[in-house]
């Protein structure tokens, strides 16, 4: 697996604009990843590689990190904030070569992606898309050690993480919901409405769950797999509605 991975990557350079250093950030090869599914929170599972550890860029000379496809995307005001919150306090320094990123790695890569978007004023959607992210890469590393494993106890720590990161990218993705055009964090209507559905599930919001679970399921044009989703989901859901109204 390991050198499997190392095969399916690959360094690419980049100008900082902050900062205007040439840095180097890696990014998973076109077309090499074999998609498996995706899972209930969207989560999307490769048999080869997982693609979420490689969708950051950060500078080791600045500190300023975000998701590849914002990292240029910076006004006059943000570049100014970044440098005077981020890069004023961030030690310099040379980056450890390494061949793959790690889990620890590529989530420490999104938190500081996370700190320079809230600092930067970034909008809703790029926070709570960010969010998502950390939350399904702590539910992917949970995933790597076995229930029974003498590790289990510390899969319980990350599986709470990823359950706090979650409900962090609901709060802000259903304000996104209000605020911005779609698509919303790379989502359209129906797809966010589940997201929602689902992340509120998590948090044990259940009637407001089961309201964005009826605005995905009738809206048109809805995939047939993403609909089943819907569909398991309301059947889980319903279930919960059920049991809370006899206790
Ligand atoms: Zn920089």
């Amino acid at each position: 697996m390991e050198d499997n991975e190392k095969n399916l990557i690959l360094d690419k350079t980049y100008t900082c604009p902050i900062c205007d250093s040439k840095i180097k950030s890696k990014a998973v090869k076109t077309n090499v990843a074999k998609f498996v599914e995706t899972k209930a929170d969207l989560r999307p599972i490769h048999s080869n590689i997982n693609v979420t550890k490689y969708e950051t860029i950060c500078c080791p000379h600045c500190g300023y990190a975000a998701l590849t496809k914002n990292f240029s995307n910076t006004t006059q005001v943000q570049r100014k904030l970044l440098r005077e919150k981020i890069q004023a306090n961030y030690r310099d320094h040379e980056e450890v070569p390494c061949d793959t990123y790690s889990y620890d790695t590529a989530i420490s890569r999104m938190k500081m992606a996370l700190l320079c978007t809230v600092t930067k004023m970034g909008k809703e959607s790029e926070i709570g898309n960010i969010c998502l992210k950390i939350s399904w890469l702590y539910q992917d590393l949970a995933d790597t050690i076995p229930d029974d494993s003498p590790d289990a106890p510390k899969k319980e720590i990350y599986l709470n993480e990823a359950k706090n990161a979650g409900i962090n990218a609901y709060e802000h993705l259903s304000k996104a919901r209000m605020e911005e055009d779609y698509p919303i964090a790379g989502m359209n209507e129906a797809t966010l409405d589940y997201l929602l559905a689902y992340l509120g599930y998590e948090k044990g919001e259940y009637q407001q769950a089961m309201q964005y679970l009826s605005n995905a399921v009738t809206t048109r044009g809805i995939s047939p797999r993403l609909k089943e989703k819907c569909l398991d989901l309301k059947e889980i859901l319903n279930e919960k509605l059920h049991n809370t109204e006899e206790e």
